[in-house]
């Protein structure tokens, strides 16, 4: 696990676009940090610096106090999640799942691999689905896989990328409830894109606004959404 600073962090695209005008942001060990605000805002570009998938164009990012700025992102140990999960359908459940450590060649022996993917699926209630295909699992289990896939590298945080905008009103209450219920377990820090402000208001312990690139208001939900 790590804290998560940013300091004065700009992003400007190639064709001179700034889509994030210096962002300071400290995030601590073991936080769960819920990013707002309106389409085009830069949510998604922010989480795409932090996990190293965007290059920062100025400004520093640390993770445990260190500057990674110019880490690749198998080296920054951060686990995303999308909205749109990318299984493999032709890989099991327990495959899918086991797949990080698979591809970290000779690091995990088979029975470290299987001990992880037991323990992650007990976590997410998918023991019993292990041997399924993606195409048999509902929308939510399909979601846990993703989020299974993220838990068994023990990676030091978790950024969400509206990971449950495609599923329907019943299976995203499910998920809400399964995902503060993981982070109270894993204690893991969190940065989690959000359109809905259910989410917003059950899941963080702030809320960050950002505005047209920029950081408009860091606060408690209650803060936030109780102000008269
Ligand atoms: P959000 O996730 O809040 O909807 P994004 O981070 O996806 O916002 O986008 C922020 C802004 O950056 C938008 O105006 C978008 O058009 C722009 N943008 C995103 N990607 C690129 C890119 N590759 N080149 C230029 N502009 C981009
Ligand atoms: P214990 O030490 O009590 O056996 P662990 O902390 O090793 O338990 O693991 C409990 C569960 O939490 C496992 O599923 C493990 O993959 C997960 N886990 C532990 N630490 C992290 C972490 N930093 N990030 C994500 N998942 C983690």
């Amino acid at each position: 696990m790590a804290s998560i600073t940013l300091d004065n962090v700009v992003k400007t695209y190639p064709d001179g676009f700034t889509a994030v005008k210096g962002v300071s942001l400290d995030i601590a060990d073991g936080e769960f940090v819920i990013l707002v605000g309106p389409s085009g805002c830069g949510k998604s570009t922010l989480l795409r610096m932090i996990v190293g998938l965007e290059d920062i164009s100025d400004g520093e990012l640390r993770i445990a106090d260190e500057v990674v700025n110019d880490k690749a992102p198998r080296d920054r140990d951060l686990a995303m999640v999308f909205q749109n999960y990318a299984l493999y359908p032709h890989l099991t459940v327990y495959e899918n799942i086991a797949f990080p450590l698979r591809l970290a060649k000779g690091e995990y022996t088979d029975e470290q691999i299987d001990e992880r993917v037991r323990e992650a699926s007990r976590l997410l209630e998918l023991d019993e689905h292990l041997e399924r295909k993606p195409a048999n699992l509902s929308g939510g289990q399909r979601q846990r896989v993703a989020m299974g896939r993220a838990i068994v590298r023990r990676a030091k945080a978790f950024l969400f990328d509206e990971p449950l905008s495609n599923l329907d009103a019943k299976l995203r209450g499910q998920m809400r409830t399964e995902i503060a219920r993981l982070q109270r377990n894993l204690a893991t820090t969190t940065v989690y894109v959000t359109h809905d402000q259910t989410e917003a208001m059950t899941l963080g312990d702030r809320v960050a606004v950002l505005r047209r690139g920029e950081l408009q208001q860091v606060a408690s939900p209650r803060g936030l959404y109780d102000q008269p």
